[in-house]
């Protein structure tokens, strides 16, 4: 195993680290552990003071944290900025509603007084992808930090810069010893850690391989786990949809991020009646899109995160061709060094072809032609995934009606899916189970203890 920076616009590798030996992993639970049982007695308001500052030094320090995402997974640089600020806004976000959304909970029983209060659990082990290196971990960390749990963080192995300098945020903030600590270990070390008495749950955010073998772990040792994994969301383009307005948001909602989002839109659904319409413009718009280095404000679309990603997704789209899939756009990798894929659309997918029911995680569309609103809904419903969803409609009403019959855990009326601090985050199906963000995000890892008055 490796944990290395590899620059994915050039395939250069820039810098290797070391993995932890079991005795400094040994050390820093030791420490976390250590560090609850402190900080589960500050106030709410030394917590929010915290994560303040947390958010205080990110925007500081923004272009330095930002460059080091684009060099580390290719993201574009102007998203990068736009994920430190979103990261930040986050820490402040709980420091600010935390407390109002931890308040007790005055019950009404039948016979006596009751509350509800809830309290810290323990140490939790994070386990986050590199799509959004700031924004996943903030995501996890700034509501359990309020809660006053302690936060022990394995970061995907391809963005070791970015997991060491949130813990660095944390130092600097001057959070006490063990409240954050960085863990520069496998992915199947993260498994085996979980069966640490001193850990009490686990958060991952990642592939469903990865999150089965920490489902599974969580579930021997009898742990609380929330997992966020893979979506196949729809964009579905009704017969009334504002077409200007909804080919722009079809080009951000698959590319952005270089189309490596789990609430990416990746599967195009437009009824008979504006399909042609909306397709001739959307390939126009993907056919021009500005290949290059991520570090360039001009460019459109960078690389994929690394080599392993590129030839991975080329292969989902080579596989689904001999099966029967056509290509309208793009469909091999880039002509230039790096990790990249050119923008792509691929059509005539149906079961039993790999694009129908893979997740493609990079710039490839999968369009399809149905004939009606339910056609759109039932295809809709028909995968694997819970995550997202998207409707483009002029009919607000309708909008709605469709949202109710798509099974998953958000849906969107006329923008893609997307995420912001007040609002949850989550699926269904095999995207996992739990809640991020908003007041529900808060309420995963903590003890809802029954406190009974006679
Ligand atoms: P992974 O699931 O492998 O990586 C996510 C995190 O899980 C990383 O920290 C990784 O560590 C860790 N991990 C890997 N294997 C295990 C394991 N057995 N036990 C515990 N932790 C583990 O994602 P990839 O980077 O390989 O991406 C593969 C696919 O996953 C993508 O194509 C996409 O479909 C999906 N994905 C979804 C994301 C989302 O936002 N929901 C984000 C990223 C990926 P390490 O890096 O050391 O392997």
């Amino acid at each position: 195993m490796s944990i290395q920076t590899i620059n994915p616009n050039t395939n250069k590798t820039l810098k290797s680290f070391e993995e932890m030996t079991e005795k400094t992993v040994e050390a820093k639970v030791a420490k976390a552990h250590q560090a609850f049982t402190d900080w589960k007695e500050t106030s709410y308001q030394q917590r929010a003071d915290l994560l303040h500052k947390v958010a205080t030094l990110m925007r500081v320090k923004k272009s330095e944290l930002a460059k080091t995402i684009t060099l580390e997974m290719g993201k574009l640089l102007a998203q990068a900025e736009g994920e430190i600020d979103l990261s930040a806004d986050i820490f402040d976000y709980y420091a600010d509603h935390g407390e109002e959304f931890l308040a007790d909970k005055v019950l009404n029983p039948e016979y006596g007084e009751a509350i509800i209060r809830n309290s810290p659990i323990g140490v939790l082990l994070g386990v986050m992808p590199w799509n959004f290196p700031y924004y996943q971990v903030a995501r996890f960390a700034a509501p359990n930090i309020m809660v006053g749990n302690t936060i022990l963080l394995k970061h995907a192995s391809i963005v070791p810069q970015c997991a060491a300098a949130i813990e660095e945020l944390f130092r600097e903030a001057e959070a006490p010893e063990g409240l954050y600590a960085n863990l520069f270990i496998s992915g199947k070390h993260a498994s085996a850690l979980v069966s640490d008495k001193r850990i009490k749950g686990v958060s991952l955010t990642g592939s469903e391989e990865a999150g089965a073998s920490i489902a599974m772990e969580a579930g021997k040792h009898l742990k609380k786990v929330v997992l966020e994994l893979g979506g196949n969301d729809v964009f579905i383009i009704l017969d009334d949809a504002d077409m200007e307005k909804t080919v722009e948001w079809a080009v951000v909602g698959r590319m952005n991020n270089n189309g490596q989002c789990c609430v990416a839109s990746k599967r195009f659904i437009a009824v008979e009646a504006i399909a042609d319409e909306f397709i001739q413009k959307f390939k126009d718009k993907l056919s021009k899109m500005k290949v290059g280095d991520p570090m360039d404000p001009s460019t459109e679309l960078g690389p994929l995160s690394s080599e392993e990603a590129a030839v991975h997704l080329a292969d989902q789209v080579k596989r689904s061709v001999d099966e029967g899939a056509t290509v309208l756009l793009g469909g091999k990798r880039a002509d230039r060094p790096g990790a990249f894929m050119e923008p792509t659309i691929i059509t005539d997918l149906k079961p039993g072809i790999a694009a129908y029911h893979e997740e493609l995680f990079g710039p490839v569309a999968s369009f399809y032609v149905v004939k009606d609103e339910q056609a759109a809904i039932d295809l809709a419903n028909d995968s694997d995934f819970g995550l997202g969803a998207s409707v483009f409609t002029q009919n607000i009403e309708r909008g709605k009606k469709v949202a109710d019959q798509i099974d998953t855990g958000m849906v969107f009326i006329n923008h893609p899916t997307w995420t912001q601090a007040d609002l949850p985050f989550g699926g269904t199906k095999r995207s996992g189970f739990g809640r991020e963000l908003s007041a529900l995000g808060i309420q995963e890892f903590v003890n809802k203890k029954l406190i009974r008055i006679s």
